[in-house]
C-alpha cells in the first residue's frame, strides 16, 4: 500500500503530525514506541498549554496516542531501520521486522538527533576510520575487515548493508546482549557476519606513525572466550568501525539521504521541509527548543505541509 504520509516517531512531534495528517484525510501511518519518547520520560510536565494540573509524561503520552488514533491513523510500534527515496520520488521505509512500507511523504520526528557513544577518541577519528553511515562510507571498506558496534536491529541492518562491500564483518555488542530476532540472526549468519558479545569499547586509537587514522579499539575489560583475540587482550586491531548503537536516529537517516544539517540537527525551513522534496522533519531532531509545545507545533506544521504537497494545494488550514 502507498501511504500518503508516514511518520517516524511517536513522541509529541510524531503524534501531533499523525493527528493533523489523519484529520486532514491523508492515509497516515506512524512508527515507533511512544514509551521511548522523551515526553514519556518526563516526571511531570508543568508548562504545557491547557494542562494546569501538571500531568506526568506517561499520562500526556497516553492522551496524545489516543488522540493520534482517533482520526484513523495507523500505529506500527516497530522501529524503522532504513529510509530511502525511490526513483518516482516516493519513499520506502523498512522496519526491524523486515516489512517495507511505501509513502508519498515522510516526517522524521525521531527526537534528539545525535547521541555520541562517549568512547574516547570518537570525534577525533570520525571520518578517519569511525563512520556512522554504511550508505555513505561502506564503499571505502571494500573487501576489508570492518566492525559494526551495536546490539539492536539498526546494527544488524548496517551489517547487512555492509555485506554488499565486504565479507569480513564483525558486530560487537558493546557491553549489551544482542536483541536480534531469530530471522535476523539467520540472515546475518547467511552473510557470514560474525557476532560477538563484548565488553564496552572505551577508546579509539591510532598509531604513532599515523596518529590521525584509526588502528585499534580498546575494551573496558579483557576479552574472554572469543575468537576475536587471545584471552586477556584488551585491544584489537580495527581500521573501519561503523557506529550503530541504539536505534536509527535522525542523524543516520540524514547522512544516508544527504539531508542538509545544521550541526547535529536536520535543517528545515519554516514549513518543516528538508532539502528533499516530500521529506519533512519535526521536533527535537530539528534543533528547535526541546519542549513539548514546540515539538507539537513542529509536528502540526510538517503535517500541514505534507497535506499541501499531497493535495497540490497552495495553502491548507484546519479550523474545525
Ligand atoms: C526528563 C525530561 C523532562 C522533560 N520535561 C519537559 C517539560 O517539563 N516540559 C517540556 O515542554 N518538555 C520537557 N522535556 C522535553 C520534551 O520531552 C521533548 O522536547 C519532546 O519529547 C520532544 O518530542 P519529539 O517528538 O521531538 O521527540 P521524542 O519525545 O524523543 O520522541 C521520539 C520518538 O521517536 C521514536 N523513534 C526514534 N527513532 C525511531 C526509529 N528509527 N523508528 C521508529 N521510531 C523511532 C522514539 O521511540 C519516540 O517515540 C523533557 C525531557 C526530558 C528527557
Amino acid at each position: 500500500m502507498l501511504y500518503d504520509l508516514a511518520i517516524i516517531g511517536a513522541g509529541p512531534a510524531g503524534l501531533s503530525a499523525a493527528i493533523y495528517g489523519s484529520r486532514g484525510q491523508l492515509n497516515t501511518v506512524f512508527f515507533g514506541d511512544e514509551t521511548k519518547s522523551n515526553l514519556y520520560k518526563s516526571h511531570i510536565v508543568a508548562n504545557y498549554f491547557a494542562f494546569p494540573d501538571s500531568p506526568t509524561g506517561p499520562e500526556l503520552t497516553a492522551l496524545g496516542l489516543k488522540h493520534a488514533l482517533q482520526f484513523g491513523a495507523t500505529h506500527i510500534r516497530n522501529e524503522i531501520v532504513d529510509l530511502s527515496v525511490n526513483d518516482d520520488q516516493t519513499f520506502t521505509l523498512k522496519d526491524n521486522n523486515k516489512n517495507n512500507y511505501q509513502a508519498r511523504t515522510v516526517i522524521i520526528s525521531t527526537g534528539q538527533s545525535f547521541i555520541l557513544s562517549g568512547i574516547k577518541g570518537e570525534q577525533e577519528f570520525t571520518g578517519k576510520g569511525v563512520s556512522y553511515c554504511v550508505t555513505c562510507d561502506g564503499f571505502f571498506y571494500r573487501n576489508q575487515p570492518v566492525i559494526v558496534v551495536g546490539s539492536g536491529d539498526f546494527a544488524a541492518e548496517e551489517a547487512i548493508q555492509l555485506s554488499n562491500y565486504t565479507q569480513d564483518i564483525s558486530i560487537l555488542s558493546h557491553g549489551k546482549d544482542f536483541s536480534f530476532s531469530p530471522a535476523t540472526i539467520e540472515e546475518l549468519r547467511s552473510r557470514d557476519v560474525k557476532m560477538y558479545r563484548t565488553p564496552r569499547l572505551t577508546q579509539f586509537v591510532g598509531t604513532s606513525e599515523a596518529p590521525d587514522q584509526l588502528s585499534s579499539i580498546v575494551f573496558s575489560q579483557p576479552l574472554q572466550g572469543l575468537d576475536l583475540a587471545p584471552d586477556g587482550a584488551t585491544e584489537i586491531p580495527a581500521k573501519g568501525v561503523f557506529m550503530a548503537i541504539g536505534i536509527a536516529g535522525a542523524n543516520a537517516f540524514a547522512k544516508k539521504l544527504g539531508l542538509e544539517m545544521s550541526g547535529n540537527y536536520i535543517k528545515v525551513d519554516q514549513e518543516g521541509r528538508t532539502n528533499i522534496p516530500g521529506l519533512f522533519a519535526a521536533g527535537d531532531c530539528t534543533g528547535s527548543p526541546p519542549q513539548v509545545a514546540t515539538s507539537v507545533g513542529n509536528g502540526c506544521n510538517a503535517a500541514l505541509s505534507a497535506i499541501k504537497l499531497v493535495r497540490g494545494l497552495g495553502a491548507y488550514i484546519q479550523y474545525n
